[in-house]
């Protein structure tokens, strides 16, 4: 029988300001590990754009629905953002860390932290930045993104991100990689190499599964 180290899941959470690439690298990530990297569709309250496709980047609901469905505890942690409202279902987390099938989020700052708060141990977080904010208008005008008004909330909410993100380096432990986008495929190499990494790290091995390979017979026996 093939043998093989178990472990918990991860939880592998991509942050950044809008633009910043999240959806461009997490869909990098679930074709190159379709077998054992699960993405969690969040909720939202959000109209899909032209490019998104309703149940694969997000389910796509009423307000009214998303409250009903937040207030018969359907979510982990749920969020307003952009005057949307974005939740990451309990359904999904239920279906990662014990069954050691690793999820991928790609959620706000706020809710990254209250996945870190509840899983210290299996939350991994990558918070991903532009090289410069020239290049981060230049992408969303490429992406389509182009009302103004939007962008300016938008830009607002960059700019929250980022307080937090200096603000949590008093914090270790809470951001644990900070990637620079600059060149797309030099930077798929770093998350992906974050992710091959962390599923070799120690402490979210299964013990019994450790022990098998821990194994030194006596010589001639
Ligand atoms: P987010 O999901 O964080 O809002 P996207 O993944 O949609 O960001 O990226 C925004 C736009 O920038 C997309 O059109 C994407 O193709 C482009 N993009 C992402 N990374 C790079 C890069 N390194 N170089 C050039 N364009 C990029
Ligand atoms: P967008 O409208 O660009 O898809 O997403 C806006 C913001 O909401 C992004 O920062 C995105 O990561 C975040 N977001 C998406 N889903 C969730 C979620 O389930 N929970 C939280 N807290 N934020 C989310």
């Amino acid at each position: 029988m093939d043998r093989q180290l178990k472990r918990k899941g991860i939880l592998f959470v991509i942050i950044g300001p809008t633009g910043s690439g999240k959806s461009t690298f997490c869909g990098r990530l679930v074709n190159e590990f379709a077998k054992d990297l699960h993405y969690s569709i969040s909720v939202t309250s959000r109209a899909p754009r032209a490019n998104e496709v309703p149940g694969k980047s997000y389910h796509f609901v009423s307000r009214d629905e998303f409250i009903a469905r937040r207030d018969t505890g359907d979510f982990f942690e749920w969020e307003e953002t952009h005057g949307n409202l974005y939740g990451t279902l309990l359904s999904n987390l239920h279906n990662g860390i014990d069954c050691g099938v690793d999820l991928l989020f790609q959620i706000d700052i706020r809710g990254a932290m209250s996945l870190k708060r509840s899983f210290p141990d299996n939350t991994v977080s990558v918070f991903l930045v532009p090289p410069s904010f020239e290049a981060l208008k230049s992408r969303l005008m490429g992406r389509g993104t182009v009302d103004p008004h939007e962008l300016q909330r938008r830009f607002a909410t960059a700019r929250e991100e980022y307080a937090a993100l200096r603000k949590l380096s008093e914090e270790p432990g809470k951001i644990d990689y900070l990637v620079l986008n600059h060149d797309l495929e030099d930077t798929y190499s770093q998350i992906r190499s974050i992710v091959v990494a962390e599923r070799s790290r120690y402490h979210r091995m299964d013990q019994c599964s450790v022990s098998q390979f821990c194994e030194v017979n006596d010589v001639g026996a």
